[in-house]
């Protein structure tokens, strides 16, 4: 001061001086510490008037009280010693509201000349409130980042520098290098030595220069793990960070270990791999196809066989390899199969593409694999070459053919001749030989219905067998099959016959079938004695015969298959009963033939119910 005065400084310029500086100034005099000069921007820090100037502090800014200030001041006027205050808080109030602000300052004290007193304490001060709460934010955001970091479900990490220091690395990433805390700081080359002729530090390094991401989808990386390297697969990124002037200064690593994932996919691919191995070894040709039907693969004998190439659409496979009359009947099967998620079995002939002109026989199978609640996942299928099988399967019907037909013959012959010989064994008198010549009758006669069946089965599959359609009582056939059954069994046959009266029909035929089924309740059932026969007309007009017996019955799951050619249930028991398997097969098709269809109810153990239904008068087909 002594100075300012001594060079006589006006007292406009240090006015100027004191208003103009950017920093806030005062003198506080005495121990009261009166304002004595305020500048502007003190007045401003404080939020107060210039009227406060001359008043007591305490007084223009009643606020510090209970703030630790007046103390500082009472203590730098009292010792001499400055304070410096570093982003010091302080409640002002400023236009009537208490505010939170921080600034720095320093408390001088003021020297009289001679500088024996004390007389008051300069305060100069300068406002950071917003500079400190902007580090506060950024504090509470770096605090935040690095939680999310360390708590984040990936590995992350940070590498600082052209050198790629680890800045950051979560406990994650440390677990997935086997390494502590002590690598960050290091350089990455030195942290993870184990990186050393693997592709990533170049990569890093790449990434750093082009500033442009990396991104790795299951990629190998060899980490120690429990002191021993290990293969492990990441998903990761590299990706660059950039400072305000845009150029790269770290790379930020994130990673996703997904080894197990691909171990597992690994073992899936071995597996299909397998099985694909094992279904080009195979015979038969198989196929697979999605949810839709859409084929996705075929195994090598497919193309062995048919010569094509890539995987052809079902239905340009069928129309270039199925025979012309089985591809409607191929086509019907899979749509329905594919409409009822179910499985389908045909025969088809897929063309020979060895010899011009022929086809081969082949059996096709398709199942759908469901998942659990019921949906298609994918179907397999198989086509199996039969065709041998089926040319056996020929001869040996053509075989049956003529045999049967070169048999009938001298059969109707020995009838005649044993008829001839018991009629006249009879005239004789030699009953007992004569009864000879009867079951010798009863023999032929059996021979003839086995050989009968055996042509039938024939002119069936040669679609021979036609029906000589004609209108009769059917009362009366019944009556009349039931009283001729009823000859040759001590078994009781019950009758509970509702009146049909006319129908239209092959009398021969079906009075055939009512024998067959009675035959065959009586044959299966040799503990009881009693057979039922019941006849209806039903809602649709359609006549109902059902044979009933109370016999060994037939097992659930053999029941449908009564009614093909040759079967026979082969339980512990069927054995000892006589029979093709022809007659049901036989039947059946009269049945449907005449527009009717034949089902079975039966419990195993306990008996059977064969039926047949036929329209009374609708003409058959
Ligand atoms: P089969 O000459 O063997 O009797 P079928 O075609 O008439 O030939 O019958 C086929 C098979 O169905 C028989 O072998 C038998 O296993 C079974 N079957 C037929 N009818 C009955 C029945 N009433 N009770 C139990 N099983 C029967």
């Amino acid at each position: 001061m002594k100075n300012f005065l001594k060079s006589n400084i006006s007292q406009e310029s240090l006015a100027i001086l004191l208003t103009q500086a950017p920093v806030a100034l005062s003198m506080l005099m005495g121990n009261d510490f009166v304002i004595q000069v305020a500048n502007p921007q003190i007045l401003e820090l404080w939020g107060k008037p210039a009227d406060i100037i001359g008043l007591r502090l305490i007084e223009a800014l009643p606020e510090l009280k209970g703030q630790k200030f007046i103390e500082i001041l009472t203590e730098v006027k009292k010792t001499g010693n400055p304070y410096k205050g570093y982003k010091e808080l302080a409640y002002i109030v400023r236009n009537g509201k208490t505010e939170e602000v921080y600034f720095d300052f320093i408390y001088t004290a003021i020297y009289n000349d001679e500088k024996t007193e004390i007389l008051g304490v300069s305060v100069v001060a300068t406002e950071v409130t917003e500079q400190v709460l902007s580090e506060k934010k950024l504090a509470d955001t770096e605090y935040k980042f690095e939680n999310l970091i360390k708590e984040a479900d990936y590995s992350i990490a940070l590498y600082k520098g052209e050198d790629l220091i680890i800045d950051i690395a979560n406990d994650k990433m440390l677990d997935t290098w086997g390494k502590t805390k002590a690598v960050i700081g290091k350089k990455i080359n030195e942290a993870i030595p184990e990186l050393e002729g693997q592709p990533f530090l170049q990569i890093l390094k790449d990434v750093y220069q082009t500033g442009k991401t990396y991104y790795a989808t299951e990629d190998k990386v060899v980490l120690e793990s429990n002191g021993k390297l290990e293969t492990f697969y990441y998903n990761f990124s590299y990706k660059p960070i950039r400072n305000s002037n845009g150029e790269v200064y770290a790379i930020l690593n994130f990673a996703v270990n997904v080894t197990d994932l691909v171990l597992a996919k690994k073992k899936i691919e071995e597996n299909e791999q397998k099985y694909r191995q094992l279904a080009d070894t195979l015979p038969t040709i198989i196929w697979t196809a999605d949810a839709e039907g859409k084929i996705n693969y075929y195994n090598k004998k497919w193309y062995e066989y048919t010569g094509f190439e890539g995987v052809d659409s079902r239905e340009n496979a069928a129309s270039k390899i199925l025979h012309p009359d089985d591809l409607p009947r191929a086509t019907e099967i899979w749509s329905e199969s594919k409409k009822n998620r179910s499985s389908y079995e045909i025969e088809y002939q897929f063309k020979d593409r060895t010899r011009e002109g022929f086809y081969k026989w082949f059996l096709g199978r398709a199942i759908p694999i469901k998942d659990s609640d019921g949906n298609v996942t994918q179907w397999i299928g198989t086509c199996t070459d039969i065709d041998e099988f089926k040319q056996f399967q020929q001869q040996k019907d053509s075989f049956l053919g003529i045999a049967s037909h070169e048999l009938k013959t001298p059969l109707t012959s020995l009838k005649l001749y044993s008829q001839f010989l018991e009629k006249n064994l009879r005239r004789q008198n030699d009953d007992k030989n004569a009864d000879v010549a009867q079951k010798m009758d009863d023999q032929i006669n059996k021979l003839t219905s086995l050989v009968n069946d055996l042509l039938d089965v024939t002119k069936i599959q040669n679609g021979k067998i036609l029906l000589n359609t004609s209108e009769f009582n059917f009362d009366e056939l019944v009556t009349e099959i039931v009283d001729e059954q009823q000859m040759s069994t001590t078994q009781k046959i019950h009758l509970e016959a509702e009146t049909i009266g006319t129908v239209s029909g092959d009398r021969n035929r079906i009075s055939q079938v009512m024998s067959n089924l009675i035959n065959n309740a009586i044959k299966y059932s040799p503990d009881s004695d009693k057979v039922l026969i019941t006849t209806k007309l039903n809602e649709n007009n359609n006549v109902v015969f059902c044979v009933k017996d109370y016999g060994i019955g037939i097992p659930e799951n053999k029941k449908d298959k009564v009614f093909e050619q040759y079967y026979r249930v082969s339980g512990s028991k069927e054995h000892t009963f006589p029979g093709l398997g022809l007659g049901l097969y036989i039947s059946s098709e009269i049945i449907k033939r005449s527009g009717g269809k034949i089902f079975v109810n039966s419990v195993e153990g306990h008996g059977s119910e064969f039926c047949f239904e036929i329209p009374k008068t609708k003409n058959p087909i």
